[in-house]
């Protein structure tokens, strides 16, 4: 068995790695496990400094790990630059950040001294995908390694020399060996981790299909589980929005690492009274994007990740165009070699049509037309995802109380994209997902919120 890179621009083999056999993993569990027993007494002070060494190195090595990217699942190198910078800062945020989410909780009760401890809890196992093949990685590793857990990765079995360079990052930042692995195995091999009962907790980040087949595995065996899924995220333009802003943010929302993120925009909910001009800005923005090699400076769309994956998009798309859609932009699968899929824009989406239903992951843009904003809101959540939504008005009090009491979601903005903060708690709920990463609440997953009574 073997994992295989292959780029997406041409379909040519990057590399094969042999998977691990069971008694290779079993030793790198061991490691982790025992690189835990002394890694929980070292303090935040060291472990501080080694992650501000691992932004250095993130921040020196940008170039190459871009690079890395666009070969290995077609990410255009300016994103590509960007996912690192945005590496290198949830590294340095929870390097100065952790102790303070974690410092102990006076409470006061009969006892003579009661409180609350945040403890690691051991081996955490990371099951990550291909989409931000570093920031997904990197958004676990920082605070659950701060909190003083190891951490083993299985990654998307499509990125390999991504995982094995996270592997070299925590390496050369000088973290004790066993602190932080790889695993090259399939997903077959993950439900054998799982089972070690070295390990504590497994956290995920991938479709919703992945996701209940790990939380139903991890439930059985009463294991701690962070779940961030799929999305559809629903951007609703009211009828006194800024069109020309909502339209740029709506294209740069949907367009975001050529279409395949989970808090990516994807269903368009536009009041009927301004939905043809809304469409003819939407329209002519996505126009002017530019597919092409992930290499060149100027290409905003890459090829999609893979090609079955390019393919199941393009099925959802001519499904949907025979229920009823109306294809205004792209929808055709070019001809040649490479992953690619057009900027596409449907319109008269409808429930019952893949585009409403189910997440579209690529650059296609659902759009659903309201009577008005309560009719938009049902349509908004009108959803089996929960992952993020904006909301585009000028009255900006009016947006706020949509996002905060209306919209079914795990983070709602107004009049901005939907994007995630290492300040900000991140995370879903429905099919979704459940848990939160980043800020405060995110260090506090995998930890035992601990109880101490002194009487
Ligand atoms: P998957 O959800 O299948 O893969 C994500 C990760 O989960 C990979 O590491 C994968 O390993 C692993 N995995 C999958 N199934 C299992 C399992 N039963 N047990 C253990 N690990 C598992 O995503 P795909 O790459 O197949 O993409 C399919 C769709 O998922 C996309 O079109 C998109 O809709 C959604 N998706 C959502 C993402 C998000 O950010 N929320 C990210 C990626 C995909 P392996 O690669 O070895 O199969």
């Amino acid at each position: 068995m073997a994992i295989e890179s292959v780029n997406p621009l041409n379909g040519k083999r990057i590399k094969k790695y042999p998977v691990l056999k069971p008694g290779q993993v079993s030793r790198k569990v061991k490691a982790a496990q025992d690189a835990f027993l002394n890694w929980k007494e070292t303090g935040f002070p060291e472990r501080s400094a080694l992650f501000k060494k691992a932004a250095s190195v993130l921040e020196k090595k940008k170039d190459a790990l871009a690079r890395l990217m666009a070969l290995e699942m077609g990410k255009p190198l300016a994103q590509g630059a960007s996912e690192i910078d945005k590496c290198a800062w949830v590294c340095k945020y929870y390097s100065e950040e952790a102790r303070g989410f974690l410092l102990p909780e006076k409470i006061a009760t009969d006892a003579s001294k009661s409180y609350v401890a945040f403890e690691p809890l051991g081996v955490v196992l990371a099951i990550m995908p291909w989409n931000f093949p570093f920031w997904q990685v990197f958004r676990f590793a920082a605070p659950s390694l701060m909190a003083g857990n190891t951490g083993l990765l299985k990654h998307a079995s499509n990125v390999p020399g991504c995982a094995l360079a996270i592997e070299d990052i925590f390496k050369e930042a000088g973290f004790p060996p066993g602190v932080f692995q790889s695993l090259l195995i399939d997903s077959g091999q993950a439900a054998a981790v799982m089972e070690d009962e070295r390990v504590k907790a497994v956290t995920l980040t991938g479709s919703t299909q992945a996701g209940k087949s790990v939380a139903s595995k991890a439930g059985s065996l009463l294991k701690k589980t962070v779940l961030e899924l799929g999305g559809s995220d629903p951007y609703l333009i009211l009828e006194d929005a800024d069109l020309e802003k909502a339209a740029e943010i709506c294209v740069n929302g949907r367009l975001v690492n050529s279409g395949q993120s989970c808090i990516a925009a994807k269903r368009f909910i536009v009041v009927k009274a301004v939905e043809k001009r809304f469409l003819e800005l939407f329209r002519n923005r996505m126009m002017d994007k530019k597919m092409g090699d992930p290499l060149q400076e100027d290409t905003d769309i890459g090829p999609q990740a893979r090609e079955d994956l390019r393919d199941q998009l393009h099925e959802q798309v001519l499904e949907s165009i025979v229920k009823g859609a109306r294809c205004l932009l792209g929808g055709k699968k070019p001809e040649g070699k490479g992953a690619f899929y057009p900027a596409t824009i449907l319109t008269n989406v409808k429930k019952g049509m893949p585009a409403y239903d189910e997440e579209l992951f690529g650059p296609v843009a659902a759009v659903i037309t309201a009577k008005d904003e309560d009719d938009a809101i049902k349509k908004a959540n009108d959803s089996s995802f929960g992952l993020g939504a904006a909301v585009f008005t000028k009255d900006k009090k009016r947006g706020e109380q949509l996002a905060a009491h209306r919209l079914e979601a795990g983070s709602c903005f107004v009049n901005g994209i939907v994007h995630s903060d290492p300040r900000l708690p991140f995370g879903g709920i429905k099919e979704s997902g459940y848990g939160r990463e980043l800020g405060g609440f995110g260090i506090r997953e995998f930890v035992n919120i601990k109880t101490v009574y002194v009487t």
